[in-house]
């Protein structure tokens, strides 16, 4: 079976077509700008086949971009099926799940419903998510569609690790509860991890998803029980913009002096915060390096700052899961900033972590980083939430 798997943004749709006999990338590529001028690519992966790297490529709405993609792979040249027949499934990203969604499902009038209700808790991706299913089932009727949430694979957590300490009628009224996010990408890393391990069952993994957005994730025998982010993805370790854990006080703080209301607030929060907002130099990771390598003290201490805030939560996963068999770095600077990972292991040799400086220095899409000897692993592990989507979609769909 192919599946097509879609994450679709506000104005951006990123895809791909995978062949799930073999779980092999036959296309990939991504719509921008949608209802602006628009931008299409197209990366076939066969010998052979065109890409598309157009600019200019008016696509007003997400109709028409699903309607691009299917034309490019479907393009008697250059495209990579004969026609869209091929296609058995549709697999969708849906960020936010809310208390409805303890899984990936099929996708009906009922579960649409359910996604709108959950608009209030992702205001920003939610809804733009929902414009890539209705495009697909305009342009494809009748073809199963299957939403995989970022919220599901945090659905195992017991109950006080989810609860925040206010009026509980918040939670009972309002779903006012920890979610978590990045579960796609937590389930596939601590799953290859489990497999690495040669464990299925007793493993104790932290996993650490740290790219621009990052969060933690405390994994047992393959189910999540603890993550950092919270209702939304500001909570847990600082990011790239994002703030991370801070005192609540602080913006009451900051609103009565500066007279900010609380857009402007959570914009300072989720925009210029995070390492930006500590270095003034920049969000990315190699940035940073490059100005603290010039004697930038603000660059170093953003970094400081971000590997003792990993650390932090890789104690505290540890202590909560009564031990730890492996810790796994994922995502843009988990799977290639060595200094990054340093940092974060440095200091906890007495949980019977040992990084070999050697192995964490090269580069692979998976290897294992810790000394042989080292109690507790430590992996690099590429993310592949897409390939992850597109199982849960065949799964479903196959019954
Ligand atoms: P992601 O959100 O997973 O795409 O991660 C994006 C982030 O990965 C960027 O903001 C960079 O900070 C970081 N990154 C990518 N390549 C490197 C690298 N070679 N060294 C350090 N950080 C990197």
């Amino acid at each position: 079976m192919k599946v097509l798997v879609i994450n679709a943004g506000s104005s951006s749709l990123k895809y791909q077509l995978i062949d799930m006999d073999g779980e092999t990338l036959l296309a990939k590529g991504l719509c921008e700008r949608i209802g602006i001028d628009g931008k299409f690519t197209y990366k076939p992966q066969m010998e052979g086949k065109e890409k598309i790297d157009a600019a200019d490529y008016p696509m007003p709405s997400h109709v028409e971009a699903i309607d691009a993609v299917l034309k490019a792979l479907a393009d008697p040249k250059n495209g990579v099926v004969a026609s869209m027949e091929e296609i058995g499934a549709v697999g969708h990203r849906v960020v936010h799940g809310g208390k409805d969604f303890t899984a990936s499902c099929l996708i009906d009038a009922e579960k649409i419903e359910a996604i709108k209700k959950n608009f209030p808790l992702a205001p920003l991706h939610n809804p733009a998510n929902l414009l890539g299913i209705e495009a697909c089932q305009k342009a494809m009727p009748g073809k199963p569609q299957v939403a995989v949430f970022d919220t599901a694979f945090h659905m195992t957590m017991p109950a006080e690790a989810y609860t925040y300490a206010v009026p509980y009628e918040y939670y009972e009224k309002d779903d006012v509860r920890r979610y978590g996010f990045h579960g796609t990408s937590h389930r596939y890393v601590s799953g290859r991890c489990i497999e690495l391990l040669g464990r299925p069952e007793h493993s104790k993994i932290v996993s650490c998803h740290l790219g621009n957005g990052s969060s933690i994730a405390a994994v047992v025998d393959g189910k999540s029980i603890e993550t950092s982010m919270g209702l939304g993805p500001l909570a847990g370790v600082p990011m790239g913009t994002r703030c991370g854990d801070i005192d609540a006080t602080i913006m009451e703080y900051l609103m009565g002096r500066y007279g900010y209301d609380m857009k402007e607030m959570m914009n300072i929060l989720n925009k210029k915060s995070g390492v930006l907002g500590i270095s003034g130099v920049s969000s990315d990771f190699r940035d940073l390096e490059a100005a603290a390598k010039e004697g930038n003290e603000r660059a170093a201490l953003a970094l400081a700052k971000f590997g003792y805030e990993v650390k932090k939560y890789v104690g505290a996963y540890a202590a909560v899961m009564g031990g730890l068999d492996a810790i796994v770095f994922t995502a843009g600077v988990g799977e290639n900033g060595p200094a990054t990972r340093a940092a974060v292991c440095s200091g906890l040799e007495y949980l019977g972590v040992k990084l070999c400086d050697k192995r964490n220095a090269e580069r692979a899409d998976e290897h294992l980083i810790s000394t042989d000897d080292s109690p507790v692993k430590v992996y690099v592990i590429a993310t592949n939430e897409e390939l992850m989507i597109a199982r849960d979609a065949k799964a479903i769909v196959k019954g």
